[in-house]
C-alpha cells in the first residue's frame, strides 16, 4: 500500500507563497494543496507544521558526486558526496558532473554514484562530457549519452575561459551543444550544456560567439561561477538578458572571497540591481569539487572541498543579509535549476508532481524535516536515510 502523509498548517511557499494550507502527499507524488485537508488516522501520517514554511526540495545543478578535482596533486583528490549531507542540506535532486579530474575520474563512476543516490532516496542526474574537449563519454558519443542513458539529461562542465580548459573552438562549441540539442529534443530532455566559466579574460565570449555564430540558441548554455568576479556578473547580466540563464556558486573560502568572489547571495541582488530576472539566475553548490585559490602566478594558495550545505545557507543569507523576498530568493535554489536544465516535475509544489518538499522552522531559519519522493529522509532534525554501510 502506498504511503500516505498530510502536512497541515504550514505556511506554503511553491515557491510562489500559496499562504497557509494543507498539503497530501500519496504515495511518491504531492496529491492535494487544499485549505483545510482531513486525513482519519487509520489512513496515515499527519504532521502538525505549525509554525513552519513549507518549500520544495531544493535543486542542486552541480555537484560532483563522485569527487571533483585535486589540483593539489594526488593526494588531494576531493571525496564523493555522502547521501546524508544532501539530505540535511535540504537537497532532493542532484546533477552530478565529472570535474577538472576527467582522467582517473570516469563517467562510469558518476553513472554508479548517481544509482546510489537514487536507491538512497534522493533523485539524481547526471551530465555527460568533462571539463576539456573532445568530451568524454560513455557510449561513444554525446548524442547517443543523452538519448540512450536514463539519468543522462545533457553535457557539463565543459570549461570556458579557464587556463585548466582546453580553450574549445567556436566550432567545438557549436558541435557539443547542437549534438545535445538534438539528443535533448528527441529523448525529451534538456540536452543543456553546463559550463564551467574561469577567470580568464575571455568571459562569457565564447558562449557569445556562438550564439551570433550559429542557431544555437542562448538557452542551450548554463554558465556556472559566475560570482567569481564583479566582471564576470555583469558579463552574466547581459547573458541573461539575452534569453539565458546565469549560475552562481554558493561553496566558498574566505580567501576567495578575499580575492574578489562575490557571495552567491550579494551577487544575486546585484544582479538583480543591475536589471537581471530573478527567472534566469540559480545558485548550485559545486560540492565535493575543489575551490582553489591561483595566485596571479598561477600558483595553487590552498584548496579546500566544497560543500553542499552551502546552498540553503546562500538562500538563507539573500533572504536574511540582502533582503531579498522569501520566494524570490526560493526560486533560485527551486524551479529555475529544474527549468534551465529541462528537469520535468522538480522544483515546485504542484499537484501531481514529486513530494520533495522541506519544512523550515522560521524562527530559526532552519531545517527540521525533508520528504523525498514521498518518504522522510529527515524527520525532526534527524536523518533517516539509510545507508548500507555505515
Ligand atoms: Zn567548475
Amino acid at each position: 500500500m502506498s504511503q500516505i502523509t498530510l502536512i497541515k498548517n504550514a505556511e506554503v511557499f511553491a515557491p510562489r507563497s500559496l499562504g497557509r494550507c494543507d498539503v497530501l502527499v500519496a504515495g511518491d507524488r504531492v496529491a492535494k494543496i487544499d485549505q483545510n485537508i482531513d486525513l482519519p488516522e487509520s489512513l496515515g501520517q499527519t504532521v502538525d507544521a505549525d509554525g513552519a514554511w513549507l518549500i520544495p526540495g531544493l535543486v542542486d545543478s552541480l555537484v560532483h558526486i563522485s569527487g571533483g578535482g585535486g589540483e593539489g596533486g594526488f593526494g588531494s583528490r576531493t571525496p564523493e558526496l555522502d547521501v546524508r549531507d544532501a539530505v540535511s542540506a535540504g537537497v532532493t535532486t542532484v546533477v552530478g558532473a565529472l570535474g577538472t579530474d576527467a582522467t582517473t575520474r570516469t563517467l562510469n563512476e558518476l553513472f554508479g554514484k548517481a544509482k546510489a543516490l537514487e536507491a538512497q532516496g534522493i533523485t539524481s542526474f547526471i551530465q555527460t562530457g568533462s571539463y576539456q574537449v573532445p568530451v568524454n563519454t560513455l557510449t561513444g558519443s554525446v548524442r547517443s549519452d543523452v538519448m540512450l542513458v536514463d539519468n543522462i539529461i545533457g553535457v557539463g562542465e565543459l570549461a570556458i575561459s579557464d587556463h585548466r580548459s582546453s580553450h574549445p573552438s567556436r566550432e567545438e562549441l557549436i558541435r557539443i551543444a547542437a549534438d545535445a540539442r538534438v539528443a535533448g529534443l528527441l529523448s525529451g530532455k534538456g540536452g543543456v550544456v553546463s559550463v564551467h566559466v574561469g577567470d580568464g579574460p575571455g568571459r562569457l565570449s565564447p558562449l557569445f560567439d556562438v550564439v551570433e555564430h550559429s542557431e544555437i540558441p542562448i538557452t542551450q548554455f548554463y554558465p556556472t561561477h559566475m560570482n567569481r568576479h564583479e566582471s564576470l556578473l555583469t558579463h552574466g547580466v547581459a547573458f541573461t538578458r539575452a534569453g539565458g540563464f546565469i549560475d552562481f556558486t554558493t561553496s566558498t573560502t574566505e580567501e576567495i572571497l578575499a580575492s574578489g568572489e562575490l557571495r552567491a547571495s550579494c551577487a544575486l541582488k546585484l544582479a538583480l540591481e543591475q536589471g537581471a530576472s530573478i527567472n534566469q539566475i540559480t545558485f548550485s553548490s559545486d560540492a565535493q569539487g575543489s575551490l582553489t585559490n591561483f595566485c596571479e602566478q598561477g600558483e595553487l594558495q590552498d584548496l579546500e572541498v566544497g560543500a553542499i550545505a552551502s546552498l540553503f545557507d546562500e538562500f538563507r543569507r539573500a533572504v536574511q543579509d540582502e533582503g531579498v523576498e522569501l520566494s524570490q530568493a526560493l526560486q533560485v535554489v527551486t524551479r529555475n535549476p529544474a527549468r534551465a536544465l529541462g528537469l520535468k516535475g522538480k522544483g515546485q509544489i504542484v499537484t501531481g508532481r514529486d513530494a520533495d518538499l522541506i519544512l523550515v522552522d522560521r524562527e530559526r531559519f532552519q531545517i527540521t524535516h525533508v520528504m523525498a519522493r514521498g518518504r522522510w529522509q529527515m524527520f525532526d532534525r534527524h536523518v533517516r536515510t539509510a545507508r548500507l554501510f555505515g
